[in-house]
């Protein structure tokens, strides 16, 4: 189980990739997945979209094959504000078929053009839910600057031990590129007694326009040596990759060194990149914490 992996002191190291989209190959994923596999990470996550997959490339079916062919260990995330307690029972089933055991259960962002469908309302619900169904681990997500949603930081830390109490073993957090934000929110979140691993979540800049719309959405802060970055590099590809990966690389050390659990890397789907960075960070990676 995900959990267990935190307990002999090395910085846990993981990836998310996605399922390709319904217009998508499903030879991409497997291409993705023979290279990521390769840089030996301690686990992948596989993301679960509204708009679905192609066929035979679900969340479930990619995490059945990360464990089964690539023989990693796989969260596969499952989110719950569209979904009846009878889909959730129907997802529950496909998961044990494919041998998932660790589960990232998360509400999903709420579409105005969907009604939600109120069986579920918060990720906690899911939690909670999954919890009594079965005996998979359960994981869930955080926000270092805090969700878009919630009035403050110590608000959402608040909902978040409601996560951590309906029986969340472990949280990854949102991309962050300021690692005072994510060390901040370690100490509110210990204070209030959330004591699971937290994975920092780090997702490469290697393309300008991508960043823009993710920071957008999640309203990550961006520290003048980011701005900088973007601003000088950001129309130039090669250059923006080269600088994005070197920046994601200086946050993966800092926080190694300062002892977080685990790095959590959002791959894109772009081995390329993650292994450069994986290149770069391995020694400081599996160095043991002293206690
Ligand atoms: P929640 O924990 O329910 O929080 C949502 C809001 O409600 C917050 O403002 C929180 O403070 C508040 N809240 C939470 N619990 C309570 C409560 N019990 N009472 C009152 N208020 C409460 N989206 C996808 O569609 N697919 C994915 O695969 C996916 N993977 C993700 C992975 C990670 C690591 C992260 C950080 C996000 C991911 N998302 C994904 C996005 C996520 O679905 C959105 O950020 C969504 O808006 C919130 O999901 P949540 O599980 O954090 O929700």
């Amino acid at each position: 189980m995900i959990p267990e992996l935190f307990k002999n002191g090395k910085t846990v190291f993981s990836f998310e990739i996605f399922p390709p989209k319904k217009d998508g190959s499903i030879e991409t994923i497997y291409k993705t997945l023979d290279e990521l596999s390769d840089l030996h990470p301690d686990f992948i996550s596989v993301t679960y979209g509204a708009g679905g997959s192609v066929a035979g490339a679900s969340t479930h079916e990619i995490a059945g094959i990360i464990k089964k062919k690539y023989n990693t260990r796989c969260i596969a995330h499952l989110t719950c504000v569209n979904s009846t307690k009878a889909d959730i029972d129907q997802a529950i089933e496909e998961f044990k078929r494919s041998n998932v055991k660790n589960i990232l259960a998360l509400r999903g962002d709420i579409n105005p053009e969907i009604e939600p469908k109120h069986e579920f309302e918060h990720a906690s619900d899911l939690i909670s839910y999954l919890k009594a169904k079965c005996d998979m681990s359960v994981s869930g997500a955080c926000y270092p600057e805090g969700h878009v949603e919630s009035g403050s930081i110590d608000e959402d830390i608040e909902n978040l031990k409601i996560k951590i109490d309906a029986g969340a073993e472990h949280l990854i957090s949102q991309l962050f590129f300021d690692n005072g934000a994510f060390y901040r929110f370690l100490e509110k979140a210990r204070a209030k007694g959330i004591n699971v691993p937290i994975q920092a979540g780090i997702m490469p800049c290697v393309n300008a326009n991508q960043i823009r719309r993710m920071i957008s959405l999640c309203g990550a802060s961006l520290p003048e040596k980011f701005t900088k970055l973007i601003a000088r590099y950001g129309d130039d590809p090669e250059a923006m990759r080269e600088a994005g990966v070197a920046y994601a690389i200086d946050q993966i050390i800092d926080l190694a060194a300062n002892g977080v659990d685990g790095i959590h890397l959002y791959t894109m789907n772009n081995p390329g990149v993650a292994r450069k960075i994986c290149e770069s960070v391995s020694n400081v990676l599996a160095n043991i914490k002293k206690e």
